[in-house]
This record gives C-alpha cells, structure tokens and sequence, in this order.
C-alpha cells in the first residue's frame, strides 16, 4: 500500500480519492481512553455512582456528570462501534475522521478492524494531546524528535501495524499553555509542512488560545489554510471574534452537536451552546461568506453518547441536524458544502515539502 499523494485522503485501510470521502464526520472518536478526564463526584453522596456501569436509573447522572463515571470516559467495544457507526453509514454517512492519538489511547489495529467491518472510511490520528497526558520522557524529547515520530506515522504507518495515520492531531494545548504542548505544536506544524496531511488543534477554553494557535503555525511556516482549530463552539461565538480567527484562513470546528446539555463539566464557568445556537453560528457563516471553514462533528468520547447508552450517536448530525439547516434556509449545495466538500478539500493530502 502507498502512502497518500496530493489529492488523497489517507484513511486505516490505503489512500482512497478525497471526492469519494461523501459526507463525513471531521471529529468523532471511535475507540478512545478518556482516563485523563475523570474527576471525582463533586457531592460525597454520590461517590459510589463513579464506577457503575451505566443504567438507565443512573444515566442521567452520568450524563451530567459525563467525567465522573469512570465506564462512561472508555470507548473501550470493537463490536460497539461497528453497530454505532454503522448506523452513520444507514444514514446516509461515509467517513469518519477519528484524531485519537497519543495519550487518548490511540489502537491502530481495532481501529483498522471496525473500517473494515463497516466499510466506512476512517482517517485515524498522530502527534499529542494534552499536556497531562504526555510521556515521562517528554521533556528531554525535541523539536525535531517529536515531528520525526509524526512523520514516520503519517509516511511508513503506526509501529509496525503499517496502518498510517491520515490527520495530524488532535495537538492537545490547555490554557495557560504548557511548555511542553507547545513544543508538540511546533513538531505538528514542521510534519505537516513535509507530509502535506491535514493539521487539527484541541485549543485550549480561552479565546486567546486559538489565536496564538494561528500565530504558532504561522511563525513555523505552517499552511494556515490546513489548520482545523476544534472545539469552537465552547471557546467563543462572539461573531467579531470568529471573523477575525476565520480571516487566518484556518477551519473553524464545531464538533460538539449532540450536547444539548448547558452544565459543561470540563469547565464549568462556560454554557455550553445548545445545537441551535450552533446552527445560528453556521448560518451566520454563510451570511458572511465564510462557510468553505466551516466543519461539523460530535466529537463523542463518551459512553453515554451512543445509542447503546441512551445518545444520539454518530448519525445524530446526519439525522437530525442537517434537516434542521435545510429547514432554517440552507440549500441541499450548502449542506453539501459543510459535510461533503469542506472535509474533501481538508483531508485531503497536499504536496509536502
Ligand atoms: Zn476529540
């Protein structure tokens, strides 16, 4: 199997055209340890609801309180996914971008697995998530050591697996940034300029953050038209901010449709937007001339966002919210152009360097 050439998005299975991704999912994670987020119950009554199994009596709790379960922060069920992304495929769906990489328990081969059980195209991550989950050794690890390890992922596969990686990120960086998260922005940005894959940055909540995210890429010589930051629907919607992070030329993620709850537990002094504040934001981005940015997912990494577990699942945006769009005034061409063309142009490889 070859490694991607410009034109082509690189999925777990081989390089495939990026005309044939058809509708896809620009940030959802199928298989996924989310150990890193847990915290205890806030109310010492509740301790004992942080390791049940998940039931129908206690899944709201856990819905609420969706990092204090420590079942419900594990995406840890081959046979789970294929159903719940088969359901994606029922619907009308075709490919999943899953940047699960290092810290979020990245697993190449399962992964590889439910592609082919399903039949779906899946684009898997590399390079590192947060600060907190970094290795021991990542002080000591440079620059050029960590664009090596991303390039090698993206070029000649995972390990051994020859499984290749398709998009560089999820690149963790909190607020404050960490040394450390900085250093791996800039080796992601150095392999995405020699790979010509795709870049995808988890900001840290500030609005700041994303800002100096752009402002990193830039100074490294990075592709600011290959830059997804994700997560903006809990960092900010104030529209003079979106137009000025737009006008970098990056892609603006809004990969958390399907969280209709306000109670945001990873930080709590933000609301969290409801699906049709979201789709206010898109609208307003074809007002504005600014919807060939845009990108949608769920970025489900829980338990209790699947259908198993009581969720809307991966097809939730195809189901319900993408007839929603159309019944708010968008064409059939504009949806397309959200879920079809946007993560064509994205994924898909261009000329490294
Ligand atoms: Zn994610």
């Amino acid at each position: 199997m070859e490694a991607a050439a410009p034109g082509q998005a690189q999925t777990v299975l081989g390089a495939v055209d990026a005309a044939e991704l058809g509708i896809t999912l620009a940030h959802d994670h199928l298989l996924f340890d989310g150990s890193f987020m847990y915290v205890d119950p806030a109310d010492r009554g509740d301790q004992h609801l942080a390791d049940e199994e998940i039931t129908l009596a206690n899944r709201g709790w856990v819905a609420y309180h969706w990092t204090s379960n420590r079942h419900n922060i594990n995406l840890d069920s081959e046979e789970i996914a294929v159903a719940e992304l088969g359901r994606f495929l029922a619907a009308g769906g075709r490919t999943i971008v899953d940047p699960t990489n290092l810290g979020l328990g990245r697993d190449p081969l399962p992964v590889a697995r439910i592609a082919e059980a399903t039949g779906a195209h899946v684009i898997l991550g590399a390079g590192y998530y947060l600060g907190g989950t970094h290795p021991d050794d990542m002080d000591e690890r440079s620059v050029d050591d960590l664009a090596a390890e991303i390039v090698a992922d993206v070029r000649h596969g995972i390990g051994d697996t020859g499984i290749r990686a398709g998009v560089i990120g999820e690149i963790g960086c909190t607020w404050p940034w960490l040394p450390n998260e900085q250093k791996s922005l800039r080796a992601a940005v150095a392999a995405q300029v020699e790979t010509g894959a795709p870049l995808m940055v988890h900001s840290g909540r500030d609005p700041m953050s994303p800002v100096e995210i752009a402002g990193i890429v830039d100074e490294e010589g990075g592709d600011l038209d290959r830059l997804t930051i994700c997560h903006i629907d809990r960092t900010c919607t104030d529209r003079a901010w979106l137009a000025d992070l737009a006008a970098t030329g990056c892609y603006l993620e809004y990969d958390l449709f399907g969280n209709e709850s306000s109670w945001y537990p990873p930080n709590p002094a933000v609301d969290m937007p409801s699906d049709a504040e979201r789709m206010d934001v898109v609208l307003w981005h074809f007002e504005q001339g600014l919807a060939e940015q845009v990108l949608l997912s769920h970025d489900i990494a829980t338990k209790h966002r699947l259908h198993a577990y009581g969720g809307l699942g991966y097809d939730h945006l195809v189901t319900n919210v993408l007839p929603r769009l159309l019944a708010r005034g968008l064409s059939e061409a504009d949806v397309r152009t959200l879920v079809v063309d946007n993560p064509a142009r994205l994924f898909a490889f261009t000329e490294g360097r």
